[in-house]
């Protein structure tokens, strides 16, 4: 699946795989039509990131890996590009923090959310991952929303304290703080309504973040949440934008 034109000395390779996994993902009807414009948007900000993870960004990632490690409720959110992107890597990542992972996706179609469902469900039965898959059978509602978007599951994302969204919609984002939960952002937009409107905003790469992740062996960071400047975070990635330019 991950065969792609380009070898791995190319300097774009990551790039050019993210890239390759969302085309496929997109023929094999995982993805809404609008998906590609929306990975479109976070390569853009990447180029002007330098395409690696900025010290901003890896501190927020470390704040993030504590708050879901010492969560009593952590669920991770997943739309189609996340499982596009870094399906396996994310069902490890659950194994790891023992959390379940909820598909919400924002266009919800029957079909779409069946696609993704097997497409986990088979990553969970080849690589062993003992995760919990919720979304099909949604039971309750985020309150603020309108419409399908709304729905979620009461045991994943209702329920839990601290949720992390990759790629989330600002004006769930919101809804989600409003209900008095840690959201944890993945965006590489630092002007976006959900790295502006999230607890914690991590400004990088969704498969460098998991991977990053994954590697942490403890919650190891000395910042606790309460110290935490949000606001500062995304100048940082802005400033770090600048500066690339300036040099
Ligand atoms: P909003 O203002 O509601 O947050 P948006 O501008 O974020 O909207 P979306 O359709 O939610 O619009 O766009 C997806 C977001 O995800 C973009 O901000 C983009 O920068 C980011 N993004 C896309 N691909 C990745 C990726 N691989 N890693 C991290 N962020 C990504
Ligand atoms: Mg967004």
């Amino acid at each position: 699946m991950d065969e792609i034109a380009a070898d791995r000395s190319h300097p774009r390779y990551q790039s050019l795989l993210m890239r390759h996994r969302i085309e496929i993902a997109a023929k094999e009807g995982l993805l809404a039509d609008s998906a590609m414009i929306a990975h479109g948007r976070g390569e853009a900000f990447d180029y002007l990131l330098g395409e690696r993870t900025i010290p901003s960004a890896m501190n927020a990632t470390k704040l993030a890996y504590r708050c879901l490690a010492e969560a009593k409720k952590p669920v991770i959110s997943l739309n189609g590009n996340t499982v596009a992107l870094v399906g396996k890597e994310i069902m490890m990542l659950a194994a790891k923090l023992n959390c379940p992972v909820e598909i919400n996706i924002f266009y919800r179609t029957a079909e779409r959310m069946e696609k993704l469902f097997s497409r986990l469900d088979n990553i969970r039965t080849k690589e062993v991952i003992d995760v919990e898959i919720l979304g099909m059978n949604p039971n309750a509602k985020i309150p603020g929303l309108e419409g399908p978007r709304a729905n979620c599951c009461r045991e994943g994302i209702l329920n839990s304290d601290v949720i992390l969204v990759p790629l989330e919609d600002g004006d769930r984002c919101e809804a989600l703080v409003a209900m008095g939960k840690t959201v944890i952002v993945i965006d590489l937009n630092p002007l976006s309504r959900s790295a502006k409107r999230g607890t914690l905003t991590i400004v990088d790469e969704l498969s460098r973040v998991v991977n990053n992740m994954l590697d942490f062996a403890e919650p190891l960071s000395e910042v606790a949440l309460d110290d935490w400047d949000n606001k500062e975070n995304l100048k940082q990635a802005l400033k770090h934008i600048n500066d690339l330019i300036q040099n």
